[in-house]
């Protein structure tokens, strides 16, 4: 028999906010344990939460991103469980239908037939994000266990989505996308590595070409994309392999061993109501009116597949720059600038940024970025006109690139320096070429060209380059050659 898979994702971010999402102090990563904590997270009696006006207003912002139906009123929720990774014995967060962010859609790119080709486009639906508190974090060792507060109460946006996605590729190209968009509206850095982007993945098969919806399992905490991408084939080839030898999927939730490269069961999956939900007492709820969110609107980046199209219709950029450039939202503004200081050519701008700044980026180690680069995005856009301008040849570009990223000069400054500038003086030039029109031994070249050889000119333009050692401009030697020749 034929089946298909049926994925759906369960996506917890870290959203960026300076402090924690229900109390004052501040959010962090690195700190020593438990700095970051107060009477609030630590649950002590008496103390009270507070909403955190950045951590809803980032989550709406996503909201808005893809498009969802905001709620006109949104509350906070009790689910009470009892582990030492939380202080309280429960956790603030959402219903989904009284969740921040309600129905919205993401669309996605699946791999194209090779890396400069653009792959096909669909929409996954996203079924509601909701806002929570995140939990300490748990060392065990011999007969001794820890624990650490600092990320006890930071804001996770929680991104639940329907059972839409098809294949592990899909579930990754959903994760790439929420990462783009996250990134470009600044709501967060989505480092895996760094749990700030975790994923619980759902899955069951069914006999392809039916519409049921059959028991599934969940995957929890899985933290890589190859993560993701191994766990749902290995579990869909499992499911298979039970429906086969006509045994029952339970539904469960089982934990992913990427030694092994196996699921394994971990629990039965628990169900709502084992968790007690109720209404939290100490939190109002959250208004939201057109007016709120207008302001946010207008505070809002494109889409970045709608960026990426603009690029490669506006600007003639192909494909695959596009797709190094649009991820990243500081590379984005650093482009956009430049092309706004210079605009005459957006590719070569384009070239620069992608194969030059990013080369030596790579080289100054992993946690560089454009953040680092000492080539701003106008000078940056001087280099691109020195070359478009012929004062510089492609090649010397080059070298006054690496010149500008060691010391952060200006092309102009290297170019005075360095003496680089070619030779487009007229009147040199003009003499120049005369005498190699001139010269008798050129004399069947110059007949050749007349008598229609165009290729020959090139053998004329060549002397000239090498008696100007390379600095006359090719350019203005072809435009001043042929007025002399006709
Ligand atoms: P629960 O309330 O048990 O958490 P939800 O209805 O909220 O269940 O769904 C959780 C996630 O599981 C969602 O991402 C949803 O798309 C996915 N999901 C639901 N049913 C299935 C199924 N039969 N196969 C695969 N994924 C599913
Ligand atoms: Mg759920």
């Amino acid at each position: 028999m034929e089946y298909e898979a049926v994925i759906g994702l369960e996506i917890h971010v870290q959203l960026k906010a300076k402090s924690k999402v229900f109390a004052g102090t501040p959010a962090g990563f690195g700190e020593p344990p438990n700095k970051l904590i107060d009477p609030t997270v630590l649950a002590l009696p008496g103390a009270l939460p507070v909403l955190n006006r950045e951590s809803v207003e980032k989550s709406m912002k996503f909201g808005l991103m893809i498009d969802a139906k905001m709620p006109k009123i949104s509350r906070w929720s009790r689910k009470n469980y009892f582990y030492p990774d939380s202080p309280k014995n429960y956790q603030i967060t959402q219903l989904a239908e009284e969740a921040i962010v309600g129905p919205g859609e993401v669309e996605i790119e699946l791999p194209g037939p090779s890396r400069n080709v653009m792959g096909e486009h669909k929409k996954i639906r996203i079924n509601h994000a909701h806002l929570e508190e995140d939990v300490g974090k748990l060392t065990h060792g011999g007969t001794t266990s820890l624990v650490d507060y600092n990320r006890a109460g930071t804001t996770l946006l929680e991104i639940v989505t329907e059972p839409d996605m098809h294949s592990a590729e899909e579930a990754v190209a959903l994760l790439n996308a929420l990462r783009m968009i996250l990134n470009a509206a600044g709501l967060s850095d989505c480092d895996m590595e760094k749990g700030q982007l975790r994923c619980d993945a759902n899955v069951s098969v069914r006999p392809a070409g039916t519409n049921e919806l059959r028991t599934r399992t969940e995957m929890k905490n899985v933290n890589s994309l190859t993560g993701v991408r191994n766990c749902i084939n290995f579990e869909i080839k499992r499911q298979i392999r039970a429906y086969e030898n006509g045994e029952k999927i339970v539904q469960e939730t089982r934990g992913w061993n990427a030694e092994t490269g196996h699921t394994y069961s971990m629990r039965s999956k628990e169900n709502a109501h084992d968790y007690r939900y109720f209404p939290d007492p100490d939190l109002m709820p959250v208004k939201i009116d057109d007016a709120w969110l207008a302001r946010l609107s207008a505070d809002l980046p494109e889409k970045p597949f709608d960026r990426q199209r603009r690029y490669m219709a506006d600007f003639g950029l192909p494909y695959t720059i596009t797709s190094v450039l649009i991820p990243d939202r500081a590379l984005c503004d650093f482009f956009e600038k430049s092309v706004a200081a210079f605009p005459k050519a957006p590719q070569q701008t384009a070239n620069l940024i992608v194969n030059e700044i990013l080369r030596e980026i790579a080289a100054a180690g992993t946690e560089a970025t454009i953040a680092d680069s000492k080539i701003s995005p106008e000078a940056l856009a001087g280099l691109v006109e020195a070359v478009e301008a012929g004062t510089i040849s492609k090649q010397q570009a080059k070298e006054v690139f690496a010149e500008m990223w060691n010391s952060g000069k200006s092309a102009a400054d290297i170019i005075k320096e360095k003496g680089l500038a070619q030779s487009s003086d007229f009147g040199e030039l003009e003499a120049m070429i005369s005498a190699v029109i001139a010269d008798p031994k050129n004399a069947d070249a110059v007949a050749s060209f007349k008598g229609g050889n165009e290729k020959v000119i090139n053998v004329l333009k060549g002397q000239v380059m090498k008696a100007s050692r390379g600095k006359a401009n090719p350019a203005k030697v072809d435009e001043i050659m042929r007025k002399l020749l006709a």
